[in-house]
């Protein structure tokens, strides 16, 4: 088949520390865009905590791709790819709290690729032993890195692993086990796991995924081939990726848009639009340097702060709130151009004068480049310039030329750094409060 009769492969990631508003706008592409078939996930695991407001009414999602609304009306496959990790006793908890909200995640609208790797109940030992151990409490305590540890280790269990024969899946699990209790009680003085118990977590569930499992790369990449579009949605933002992000401050999975090929066996040059998801602001939860941060005795941060309603969909712990950082900007540019943006929350910036951060300075040396080294980074100061803000509400406003000029001027200039048009700009928390430029 040749390329040119493909479908879109459109990405939809934040380049940033998450929580841009990524649902919100695939939501938006599967409802609006006739030629889609797929929307899919293809790294973390319910560590994402995604929203989309429709009227009143609240979806949290944490693996069910965002596609789903739309899929209860329209032919769409959501896609959770090899690249993620999932706990199965979670996912579906998830799919029955959608089911009462009235949204039916079934085999029809919900593939789950065979090779995904499965938390199981000794990862989420050892996560809560390393943590009361005195490591890093700034997880979200669901053993994503563990379950990604093991994986690499060639210790992982996969969900095509589980359906099969039920002897084969124990022998699975005894090497693995042994090695986790070994760890829990030589190095933290915790209980042993039983293989009961893992066996019984496993039991409780495999008849019912059995039908959700299918060979995801074959299916994405036939979509595209005959002409139909497919969304993949990434979670957390690309500076949180393992690799490229502020280690050890990250999340354990690769976040930037060529992660859809290990993530769903998705060519990343078959990518036709590589949307990057943009805050009018920068918030981080958890630890890690944050050099445009705003001081908490500035009051603007704690306004953005509750306007913005920057608490963790996944923790509900607040989020730190800075400055919107242009040399980050020019870090995701330098290592994956978007040829889009989508900005968010500009409506949460009314009535403040603003600022934004247009070099680092370490020791009175102007570093135009992010530095990846953590020292480094923990040593910078930011350079702001300042903006004039605009006084008028701007929720809900749903063309460009309706936006005062002082906020126009800010949307023009902050995200100018990522060298890509504006398609989009979010004016609202609520699925449709968003202008197409
Ligand atoms: P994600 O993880 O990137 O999908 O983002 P979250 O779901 O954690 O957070 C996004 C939140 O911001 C959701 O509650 C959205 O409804 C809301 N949101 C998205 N875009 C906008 C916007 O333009 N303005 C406002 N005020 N809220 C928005």
């Amino acid at each position: 088949m040749s390329r040119d009769k493909q479908g879109e492969l459109i990405t939809v990631t934040g380049p940033v520390f998450g929580d841009e508003g990524k649902a919100k706008i695939v939501d938006w592409l599967a409802w609006n865009n006739p030629t889609v078939a797929a929307v899919a996930r293809y790294q973390g695991g319910d560590n994402a905590g995604h929203t989309v407001v429709v009227g009143r009414q609240e979806y949290r999602f944490h693996y069910v791709p965002s596609g789903i609304l739309a899929a209860q009306q329209k032919k769409l496959m959501c896609v959770l790819g090899r690249g993620m990790v999932v706990s199965l006793p979670r996912l579906f908890a998830e799919i029955q709290q959608l089911a009462q909200l009235g949204v039916e995640v079934n085999p029809s609208n919900l593939l789950i690729s065979q090779g995904i790797h499965l938390t199981l109940p000794y990862h989420m030992a050892l996560e809560r032993a390393r943590e009361s151990g005195g490591a890093r409490k700034d997880t979200t305590k669901k053993a994503i890195s563990q379950t990604y540890g093991f994986a690499h280790l060639y210790q992982g269990v996969r969900a095509g692993d589980i359906v099969g024969d039920v002897r084969r899946v124990s022998q699975l699990i005894d090497e693995p086990l042994a090695w986790a209790n070994a760890i829990l009680t030589e190095v933290y003085g915790e209980l042993r796991i039983s293989k009961q118990e893992v066996m019984s977590e496993i039991e409780d569930h495999r008849r019912r995924l059995s039908p959700f499992l299918h060979n995801e790369i074959k299916f994405l990449n036939t979509c595209l081939d005959k002409g139909s579009s497919v969304i993949c949605e990434g979670a957390q933002g690309g500076m949180l990726d393992v690799d490229l992000g502020i280690y050890p401050y990250t999340t354990a999975s690769n976040t930037w848009p060529a992660a859809i090929q290990h993530g769903c066996g998705l060519d990343p040059r078959r990518i036709t639009r590589q949307i990057y998801v943009v805050k009018a602001y920068l918030t981080r939860v958890g630890q890690g340097p944050l050099v445009s941060e705003i001081p908490d005795d500035d009051e603007r941060g704690k306004i953005i702060r509750e306007r913005g309603h920057e608490y963790g969909t996944t923790t509900g712990r607040p989020r730190r709130v800075g400055w919107f950082d242009q040399i980050i900007g020019r870090f995701g540019r330098a290592i994956s151009p978007p040829t889009e943006l989508a900005i968010t929350k500009a409506d949460v910036l009314s009535g403040l004068d603003l600022r934004v951060c247009v070099d680092y300075k370490m020791g009175g040396v102007i570093l135009s480049i992010f530095p990846t080294s953590m020292i480094t980074l923990q040593a910078c100061q930011p350079i702001y310039q300042d903006f004039t803000g605009w006084d008028e509400d701007i929720t809900g406003a749903s063309c460009w030329d309706d936006l005062p000029s002082q906020c126009q001027n800010y949307l023009k200039k902050a995200p100018s750094c990522y060298g890509a048009p504006i398609t989009m700009v979010g004016t609202g928390p609520e699925r449709n409060q968003i202008i197409l430029v």
